[in-house]
C-alpha cells in the first residue's frame, strides 16, 4: 500500500475536513458565534477584502460550518463546497449563481415539488423561463435545448418511479449547449453515486435527508470546481444570505460520520423488500434500481454504487377510484411505518404521492407524470426487515 492511495468514503466520513482549535479536542468543536475579531484594521481590511483566508462573519465563513462543507466535499470528490440553510436554498443559490433575465432552464419532470415551483413560479417572475423534459430519452433533452439555455437541471434517480439519468449524456449535453449542468444529488448521497466524477459542473443536496439521516435539521449545499464556487456561488451566499447555521452544520457532521453505514444496511434493506414486494398478490409492479425488472438494469450498474434506499410500487385496481382507495387502506393500516412525505430518516416512511407531493398536479398532468392513483412510495429505514415486511403483509392482507 502507498501513501498516495486515496481514502475510502468510509475514513472520510469520520475523518475529512476536522480542524482542532488550542484545546485538541477529539469531536469537532461548535462555533456558535456570528463574528469574529480581527487582530488589528489591517487584518481586518484583508481578511474582509479576501486577500487573506480566515473567519469574517457566519453569514458566509464559520469553522464549524467549514468543517461540514470540506467533509462533504471529500466525499463528493468536490474541489469545494458551500452549505446553505435548506436543500431548496442550495437549489437557488446555484442558479442565482448561474442565470440571469432572458435566461432559459432545461429540467427533467421528474424533480422535487418545490424545485418547479421554485423554477416555474420565483424564476419565472424575473424573465427565467423553464422546460420540462420526461424521461431521459437523450432526443427529449436535446430537443428542449434553445440558444438562450443556460441551466440543465435533473435529479437521478427520479422520485417516485426510480427513472435515471445517464449522467455521461447529461453532462456532454451541457458540454455541447454551453449550458451549466446541475444534479440533485439527495436520493443516491455521494456514498452511491458521485455526478462530478461524470463531468457534471455543480452537485446540489438537501441535507435534510440522509446526510443528516435522523430527520432532525434542515441544510443543504452546492459542490462543484472552486472558481466556479469561489466566484459564481459565494457572492450569492455572502449578499442574500442563505447560510446554513453553526448549530445545524454540527449535527450534519455528526451526521455524515455514519452515512456510509446508514445507506449500505438502508439499501440492503431496501433491497429484500423490494424483491418481497414483487412476489406479492395484489402489487401489480415494483419500481426499484435494484431490482432484475428494472428497465435500466445496464445504467444502474454503471452509474450508480447501489440502488438506494426508496422504492414505491402500484397496487392492482379495475379503476382509479378504487385504486386510491386500496392505496389509503394500505396505508392507513402500517402500524411501524410513518405516513410522511419526507425521506432519508432512520425510521421507515410511506406516503401516497398521488393526494401528498404530487397531489398539486392536475389528474392529466399526474397520468403523464405516471403517478398513479395506486402508487405508494416508501423510504426504507434502519428498522428490521422481518418488522417492515411483518407490517407491509399485514396491511396489503387488508
Ligand atoms: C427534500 C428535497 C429537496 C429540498 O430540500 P429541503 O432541505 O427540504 O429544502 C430537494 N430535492 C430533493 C430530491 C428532496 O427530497
Amino acid at each position: 500500500m502507498t501513501d498516495t492511495r486515496p481514502f475510502d468514503p468510509d475514513t472520510l466520513a469520520v475523518r475529512a475536513g476536522t480542524r482542532r482549535s488550542e484545546f485538541n479536542e477529539h469531536s469537532e468543536a461548535l462555533y456558535l458565534t456570528s463574528s469574529f475579531v480581527f487582530g488589528s484594521a489591517a487584518e481586518a481590511a484583508s481578511l474582509f477584502s479576501g486577500e487573506e483566508e480566515g473567519f469574517v462573519y457566519s453569514r458566509f465563513s464559520n469553522p464549524t460550518v467549514r468543517m461540514f462543507e470540506e467533509r462533504l466535499a471529500a466525499l463528493e470528490g468536490a474541489e469545494d463546497a458551500l452549505a446553505t440553510s435548506s436543500g431548496m436554498a442550495a437549489i437557488l443559490a446555484s442558479a442565482l449563481a448561474v442565470l440571469k433575465a432572458g435566461d432559459h432552464v432545461v429540467c427533467g419532470a421528474g424533480v422535487f415539488g418545490a424545485t418547479v415551483r421554485l423554477f416555474s413560479d420565483v424564476l419565472g417572475r424575473f424573465g427565467i423561463d423553464t422546460t420540462y423534459v420526461r424521461g431521459a430519452a437523450e432526443a427529449d433533452w436535446r430537443a428542449a435545448i434553445t440558444p438562450r439555455t443556460r441551466l440543465l437541471y435533473c435529479e437521478t434517480p427520479s422520485n417516485p418511479l426510480m427513472e435515471l439519468v445517464d449522467l455521461e449524456v447529461f453532462a456532454r449535453l451541457g458540454r455541447e449547449s454551453g449550458a451549466v449542468t446541475v444534479v440533485d444529488n439527495c436520493f443516491c448521497t455521494p456514498v452511491l453515486q458521485r455526478p462530478l466524477d461524470h463531468g457534471v459542473d455543480l452537485v446540489i443536496h438537501s441535507a435534510t435527508k440522509y446526510l443528516d439521516g435522523q430527520g432532525r435539521v434542515l441544510g443543504g449545499a452546492v459542490l462543484g470546481r472552486r472558481t466556479m464556487i469561489r466566484e459564481a456561488v459565494l457572492p450569492v451566499l455572502r449578499s442574500a444570505g442563505p447560510s446554513l447555521s453553526p448549530f445545524n452544520a454540527w449535527v450534519l457532521l455528526k451526521g455524515l460520520e455514519t452515512l456510509p453505514l446508514r445507506m449500505r444496511a438502508q439499501s440492503a434493506a431496501a433491497q429484500r423488500l423490494a424483491e418481497w414486494l414483487e412476489t406479492q398478490p395484489g402489487v401489480q409492479r415494483v419500481h426499484f434500481p435494484g431490482l432484475a425488472s428494472h428497465p435500466q438494469r445496464t445504467l444502474v450498474a454503471r452509474q450508480q454504487g447501489g440502488p438506494g434506499a426508496v422504492l414505491s410500487f402500484e397496487i392492482d385496481a379495475a379503476s382509479p377510484e378504487e385504486a386510491r382507495a386500496r392505496a389509503w387502506r394500505l396505508i392507513d393500516h402500517v402500524r411501524l411505518m410513518s405516513i410522511t412525505a419526507n425521506l432519508g430518516d432512520t425510521r421507515t416512511t410511506i406516503t401516497h404521492p398521488a393526494s401528498t407531493t404530487h397531489g398539486r398536479l392536475t389528474p392529466e398532468a399526474r397520468a403523464r407524470a405516471g403517478i398513479g392513483e395506486g402508487l405508494i412510495r416508501i423510504a426504507v429505514g434502519l428498522e428490521s426487515v422481518d418488522d417492515l415486511q411483518a407490517d407491509l403483509a399485514r396491511a396489503l392482507a387488508t
